[in-house]
């Protein structure tokens, strides 16, 4: 079916690029015509060991000849392992899965609301950033900082309020007495591929100690070692009450993850909250598989290499072409800003067999499998420059 044609089917939601993609293997994908390009955007930070990686593939077959999928009526063996790992991982204690981000944000503004609940005080608010993206349900528009995800959807889960990033004095302003919890993304992707300053994440963590608020991480983006540690919280030294996951976890298998200190997790009580998909067999064995290629192979060290040899490559086109005004971002999420609008360049990329994404008007984002090579890297960097250098700006 042409792309013609299969828009007589879909709903119009998506601005998708003309080309329809059939196959990848490792950083590599291929559309229906044959051409080939090579995979800066991971599926939006998505497969984490790039395509076709041979070993979720033995996983998938072997899962899919056992159990896909039996409820959280029982118990099964991929997802209590998964839990125990994600708990040794991130320090944290306690551990709910679903199957998406937004889902993830979900459980996490609900546990934060029942978790004062259940002590009997009124404290139900949830402060964000502007320019922050946590998901498209309706409490998840109303948590993201930006209008244009909001728009038509009126009204809004209410008890949401914004503050700008990196602005201790002004989120201690918006702070009062109903304060549940603060969400914030450490490096936000979406928005611009802005970075949280370690001094404003220990202010946070200090405030939330302070006015007996919860701090929950949204790391759907930027966990699972994209930022070259497992999650991006270990670099500030700051731990958060709430943590959530999804993209990178399962490599491309959709699998969303909430995890909540021991104390906190309490108050997910039997029966409070569930869903009918989460944490099933596949995608818990999926996302086992892709936790122990990233530490067999050791994919941080990757990350931090290739992330130091892309903030090189775009360093030098920042200061060759007066369009580009600074490089963002860290590890393998990292963003080119410009003072022009981005989408001629990813036009240019894809037509000259690159994959690269936009975060916000004006920034070119990159977001690689985190096992992409030295090569690729070296070449996904020429063809940016040589699409760049084509077009008339
Ligand atoms: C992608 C993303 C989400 C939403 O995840 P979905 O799986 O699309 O629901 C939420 N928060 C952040 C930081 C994200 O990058």
């Amino acid at each position: 079916m042409n792309i013609q044609d299969a828009s007589q089917y879909l709903t119009p939601n998506y601005g998708r690029f003309p080309i329809t993609l059939v196959k990848g293997q490792g950083s590599r994908v291929w559309d229906d015509a044959g051409n080939s390009y090579l995979d800066f955007m991971a599926g939006i930070a998505v497969n984490t060991l790039g395509h076709a990686h041979p070993a979720m593939i033995e996983t998938i077959t072997k899962q899919a000849a056992t159990m896909l999928h039996c409820s959280n009526l029982y118990f099964n063996p991929q997802q209590n392992q998964l839990a125990k790992k994600l708990v040794e991982l991130s320090a944290l204690d306690k551990v709910f899965f679903c199957n998406s981000g937004a889902e993830a944000n979900e459980a996490a503004i609900k546990l934060a609301r029942k978790y004062f609940h259940d002590q009997g005080l009124q404290k139900y608010g949830i402060i964000t950033a502007t320019q922050s993206f946590h998901g498209r349900t309706m409490q998840t528009i109303a948590a993201t900082g930006q209008d244009k995800v909001k728009a038509g959807f009126a009204p809004l889960p209410a008890g949401f309020k914004h503050v700008p990033f990196n602005d201790l004095p002004a989120l201690k302003a918006a702070i009062d007495d109903s304060t549940a919890a603060i969400m914030l993304e450490p490096l936000q992707g979406e928005g611009g591929v802005n970075l949280a300053n370690i001094e404003y994440l220990e202010g946070v963590r200090a405030l939330c100690d302070e006015r007996d608020i919860l701090l929950i991480f949204d790391e759907i983006q930027t966990g699972i070692g994209r930022c070259g540690t497992m999650f991006a919280f270990e670099k500030a030294g700051v731990k958060p009450d709430i943590l959530t996951l999804a993209k990178g976890l399962g490599g491309g298998v959709p699998i969303g993850a909430m995890l909540a200190t021991e104390k906190v997790g309490a108050s997910l009580s039997a029966g409070s909250h569930g869903t009918t998909f989460g944490g099933n067999p596949m995608s818990c064995a999926v996302a086992l598989t892709v936790l122990d290629v990233m530490e067999k192979d050791d994919l941080l060290n990757n990350v931090q290499a290739r992330s130091a040899q892309l903030q090189t490559g775009l360093q030098k086109l920042v200061a060759t072409y007066a369009i580009f005004e600074e490089v963002r971002g860290d590890g393998l999420l990292l963003g080119i800003k410009a003072n022009i609008e981005v989408v001629p360049i990813i036009n240019a990329c894809l037509g000259n067999g690159l994959l690269v994404l936009a975060a916000g008007p004006q920034v070119l984002r990159f977001l690689p499998a985190l096992n992409i090579s030295e090569a690729e890297i070296t070449e996904g960097l020429d063809i940016l420059n040589q699409s760049i250098k084509g077009l008339d700006l």
